[in-house]
């Protein structure tokens, strides 16, 4: 047997060859809504399940198809499943997983529309729902039950940066027969791969670092082959009809072949950016799982190549002081989203975590005064230039 390829091979290469497509280096784009059957006879069998192939866009398509493979093969995954968005993905796969009656056990903090679907749509149908401080490891082992079906987290976690140990989490959670289901999509699988450290899950919003140039919102889940194949039936093709657009697959397909060099980039500007910030007067606190003051660099080390590109930060002058240095940038974009070629900085508390009330965030460890910056692919001096010119400046000391 040869040895698997190595991962930016795989995010070029894996799952096509130009000799099946009259040489075409490009994979085509199947824009298609349905698929002619040879006969009565071979459409039913796909009904049946007796024979592969394609039958309608909403169930699979050969372009989407691509993707799909390419991703489990970057996550050490079986299958894949491309959806419309990643809150296409998390709905998609949560409606599959779990029914009245079940508990979910979830991450303290989770990115602002996760949390509302947790508190306003799974819970409302009879889903009972479990905030824990999944940092901790002891405060999971003491909440798992046998009524826990899944376990749910990011790491890091948007925006505050804290890091679940995905090996100690599966233990715990397979322990009580449970599942785990990994947000993945701050760290990508170029630095952490849950599935080999015992997830059962993984989704992403792949708008963010697999797509790349903000030009796309789409979603992904990997797991075993009988998981997806639930997921791609009943909570993608029944219950959310989520599916990928067929051109959107073609652009997060294009976005995966950059990937690697993408991500090194982002890493080192990000450790740079981080490093640079710590040293400033105005800054209170600065959360990047690269930095000696990160409290969790022993997760980090274990289960994340590098430290990834998003850094959370907090100004000594709180909320007003962030505002004012928001307002005072030149080159950085104010707008949520992240994992694009531009740097982009926003407030979690006022933007895309507007969806908790203020006792929820306070309750959540989501500060009002935080900041959050993805660290993009400009060069690193300018925007270090940039956050330096709409710091506040360092008060005067008096002379005498
Ligand atoms: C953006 C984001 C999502 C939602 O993805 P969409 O593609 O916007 O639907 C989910 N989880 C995390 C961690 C995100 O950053």
């Amino acid at each position: 047997m040869t040895p698997p390829k190595g991962f930016a091979t795989r995010a070029i290469h894996h799952a096509y060859d130009p000799a099946d497509n009259e040489g075409a280096l490009t994979p085509p784009l199947h824009l298609t809504s349905t698929f002619a059957f040879e006969s009565a006879e071979a459409g039913a069998e796909m009904f049946a399940g007796a024979r592969d192939g394609h039958v309608y866009s909403r169930i699979s398509n050969p372009t989407c198809d691509l993707l799909e493979r390419r991703m489990a093969a970057l996550e050490g995954a079986e299958a894949g499943l491309a959806l419309a968005s990643g809150m296409g993905a998390i709905t998609a796969t949560l409606w599959t997983l779990l029914g009245p009656g079940d508990e979910v056990i979830v991450d303290e903090t989770l990115y602002g529309c996760t949390f509302a679907f947790m508190r306003h749509g799974l819970s409302k149908w009879g889903v009972t729902i479990t905030h824990v401080d999944m940092s901790d490891t002891d405060a999971l082992r003491n909440a798992i039950s046998d009524a826990t079906r899944v376990v749910y987290f990011e790491t890091p976690a948007n925006p505050n940066m804290r890091l679940v140990d995905i090996r100690a989490a599966a233990r715990i959670a397979h322990g009580a027969g449970a599942s785990v289901v990994v947000d993945n999509t701050y760290a990508t699988p170029y630095l952490t791969r849950p599935i080999e450290l015992g997830a059962d899950i993984v989704v992403h919003s792949a708008t963010k670092y697999l797509g790349g140039h903000g030009d796309v919102v789409a979603g992904i889940v990997v797991g075993r082959a009988a998981d997806v194949a639930e997921i791609r039936v009943v909570g993608m093709k029944d219950m959310t009809g989520a599916v990928m657009a067929p051109f959107n697959a073609m652009l997060v397909l294009r976005g995966l072949k950059t990937l690697s060099l993408r991500m090194e980039r982002h890493c080192s500007s990000a450790q740079a950016v981080a490093e640079w910030l710590e040293r400033q007067p105005g800054v209170r606190r600065v959360f990047y799982p690269g930095l000696d003051s990160f409290d969790q660099g022993g997760v980090a080390a274990a289960q994340m190549d590098r430290p990834g590109a998003m850094i959370a930060f907090e100004l000594t002058g709180g909320l007003e002081a962030g505002r004012a240095m928001m307002n005072r940038l030149a080159m950085i974009e104010r707008a949520v989203s992240l994992g694009d070629c531009e740097t982009l900085i926003q407030h979690p508390a006022s933007m895309t975590h507007s969806t908790y009330t203020p006792e929820e965030r306070a309750e959540h460890g989501i500060g009002d005064g935080l900041i959050r910056l993805s660290v993009g692919l400009e060069d690193v001096d300018d925007i270090i230039a940039d956050l330096a010119q709409a710091l506040p400046a360092p008060r005067p000391t008096s002379a005498a």
